[in-house]
């Protein structure tokens, strides 16, 4: 079994990117900006920015965090994101999610502009996506849709079962591996018989949120299997895949942790990249 090792994955893209960087910084006189908004004061929030901050500085991106307090109106941080909209020196924005209940998650995301979506979460990057057009793509799934790429350059004809249907996750995997010619089923959580469904598929990605929901008695043998779950339980992270039995039977599986995390963040500096370089055309 191939354990596909996110951290080193996550390495040599950010080592790619870092090379890109210092070309662009050479071509252009200026460097790609990241900047992100981040409200209020949750620890898992404030622990993914600041590593977000520091991969940033890492390939040698321009990296800004502006910070709120929970209690800051909807009002101001459109505004800011406005702002930003116009600052030519800013490529790509992020406001870290989840928002406190009084500010609209969707009016945030609307207000920035699509070409600085370094979420791909604005209907317009979701729209051409969709259409197969270039796009800004989510960062997980674009981390999955990597790791996948290593293990089988040629995914053409493939079967690919997607568990969860998340707007975050479920959907955008699906159409990354609908690009490459997969034949994708998507399913959730009304599916009917979801073993039968996973046990066709030379590809699964799990994107749920219930820890060690995938069973090796699901698992074909020779399928690839990447985990995207996160998942507290009394005896440390999970993921949505079982490990120690899915392991016995898949051709290559993704840990948790040290499978698709650290890809999720090198994905957002690719990202911010590829707005730059589509915003010096
Ligand atoms: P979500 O809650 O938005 O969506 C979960 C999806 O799972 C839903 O579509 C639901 O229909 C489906 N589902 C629920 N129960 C099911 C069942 N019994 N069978 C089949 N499908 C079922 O979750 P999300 O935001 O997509 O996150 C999923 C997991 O991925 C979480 O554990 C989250 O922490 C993790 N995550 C990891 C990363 C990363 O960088 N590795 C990034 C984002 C999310």
């Amino acid at each position: 079994m191939i354990l596909i090792d996110g951290k080193k994955a996550a390495a040599e893209l950010r080592a790619e990117l870092k090379e890109e960087v210092t070309e662009l910084k050479s071509k252009h006189n200026k460097v790609p900006g990241l900047t992100v908004i981040l409200i209020g004061d949750l620890t898992p929030s404030q622990i993914y920015v600041r590593n977000k901050e520091k991969s940033a500085n890492e390939v040698g991106l321009k990296s800004e965090v502006i910070k709120y307090p929970d209690s800051v109106e909807e009002k101001t941080v459109l505004e800011k994101i406005q702002e930003l909209n116009s600052d030519e020196t800013v490529s790509g924005i992020l406001v870290q999610l989840p928002l406190p209940k009084h500010i609209d998650k969707q009016k945030v995301i609307e207000t920035i502009d699509p070409s600085k979506d370094v979420d791909g979460f604005h209907p317009m990057n979701v729209g051409n996506l969709s259409s197969g057009y270039e796009s800004s793509i989510p960062c997980t799934p674009l981390g999955c849709y990597l790791l996948i790429k290593k293990i089988e350059p040629n995914l053409s004809g493939k079967k690919a079962v997607i568990v969860g249907r998340s707007n975050l996750n479920g959907k955008p995997m699906t159409q990354l591996l609908l690009k490459e010619n997969c034949t994708v089923t998507i399913t959730h959580s009304k599916t009917k018989d979801l073993k039968a469904e996973c046990l066709e598929a030379d590809i699964i990605v799990a994107a749920v949120g219930i820890p060690e929901l995938v069973r090796g008695d699901w698992v074909k043998k020779d399928a690839i299997v990447i985990d995207v779950g996160i998942n507290k339980t009394d005896n440390g992270i999970v993921g949505d895949v079982h490990f120690d039995e899915v392991s016995k039977n898949a051709k290559a599986l993704t840990p948790v942790p040290g499978g698709v995390g650290p890809m999720t963040i090198a994905c957002l500096l690719k990202n911010t990249i590829d707005c730059f370089k589509r915003s010096q055309i």
